[in-house]
């Protein structure tokens, strides 16, 4: 195929947007540049990656995309946003806007395999799609791809509309024509890191994924957790969004058109007594097509009633 192909290029982005992708960008897979793969290897070995274990492994994948197809010759990133339309109640106890609605991996999946359909037909190339499925460094690509910066917040920045958003990867032996980066940055503000409740956000912006909510509420299945995380934990049971909240590039972030992100009855009405008088099998019911099914009954319950420890 010639290079660059603009008209098949066009096409891709416009089944991206026609799909209800927010974003589309490309980057040639040449390995992750050194500084990195350093800093990401830094944050492994200072253990800042916490109960994330498979953080730490797949270092070769990770470093290059051609190992995870080969012959690629693009990493195609996409976003989708999830920012609600309708919020939780103040009564509820709050889950996280990711895990609103049905299970982003299946709604995404969905999409990305149309997309990856797409890109073979019309290229005649190989596709891998990566929804949290692979070991690839997401964010990094859709900074390459030129969606956005990464925030100290750790997310992943698009200019003006925020970090609400869901990012999936199509590595691909299509080559395509690079973007441009994103070079913005963060610049002096810090609001995300005086906003986190935990400490977790450094200003040099790395996570440490041992304090922050998101990880400890989500990932931490330990019958308990220590005693300074119910000291900060307020009315949160599944992930913390304060470092997104705050952040001046969120202030105008609008409503997902996303059906399947609308919040659901069980998030809408999610409180301590409704969760201690869940059974285990209802959880898995109840939460069956959502990113909460990932905690288990016995995180939930742990989470809802961590005060009782705290006394
Ligand atoms: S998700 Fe919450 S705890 Fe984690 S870094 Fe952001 S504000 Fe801090
Ligand atoms: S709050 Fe400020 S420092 Fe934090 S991610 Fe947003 S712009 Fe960057």
């Amino acid at each position: 195929m010639p290079f660059p192909n603009i008209d098949i290029a066009t096409k891709i982005k416009s089944q991206a947007a026609s799909l209800g992708f927010d974003a589309c960008g490309f980057a040639a897979a040449t390995p992750v540049d050194d500084e990195a793969v350093a800093r990401y290897d830094r944050w492994v070995e200072l253990g800042h990656n916490g109960c994330m274990k498979w953080a730490s492994g797949h270092g070769d994948l990770r470093r290059d995309p051609s190992l995870l197809l080969e012959g690629a010759k693009t990493v195609i990133s996409l976003a989708l946003n999830y920012y609600p339309a309708r919020f939780q109640p103040p009564e509820a106890l709050r889950v996280a806007y990711y895990a609103y609605g049905r299970d982003y991996h299946e709604v995404l999946r969905e999409k990305m395999t149309k997309m990856a359909h797409f890109i073979e037909e019309i290229t005649h190339c190989e596709t891998r799609p990566c929804v949290d499925s692979a070991p690839i460094r997401e964010r990094y690509w859709a900074q390459r791809a030129g969606l956005g910066f990464i925030g100290r917040n750790n997310c992943l920045i698009i200019p003006g509309r925020g970090s609400f958003f869901f990012l999936g990867e199509i590595v691909t032996t299509a080559q395509l024509p690079p973007d441009e980066p994103c070079t913005l940055t963060c610049g002096n503000c810090g609001k995300c890191v005086d906003a986190c409740p935990a400490g977790a956000l450094g200003v040099e912006g790395s996570v440490d994924a041992t304090r922050c909510l998101s990880c400890l509420l989500i990932e931490n299945h330990d019958e308990q957790l220590p005693e300074w995380v119910g000291n900060v934990i307020g009315n949160r049971v599944v992930g913390c969004d304060e470092c997104q909240l705050c952040c001046p590039h969120n202030a105008h972030a609008v409503a997902t058109t996303v059906e399947d992100f609308a919040p659901t009855e069980a998030v809408m009405t999610l409180t301590r007594e409704r969760i201690e008088a869940m059974t285990s099998g209802e959880f898995k019911r109840t939460f069956a097509h959502s990113a909460i099914s990932r905690l288990r009954y016995k995180t939930l319950l742990r989470n809802a009633t961590i005060h009782d420890g705290n006394k």
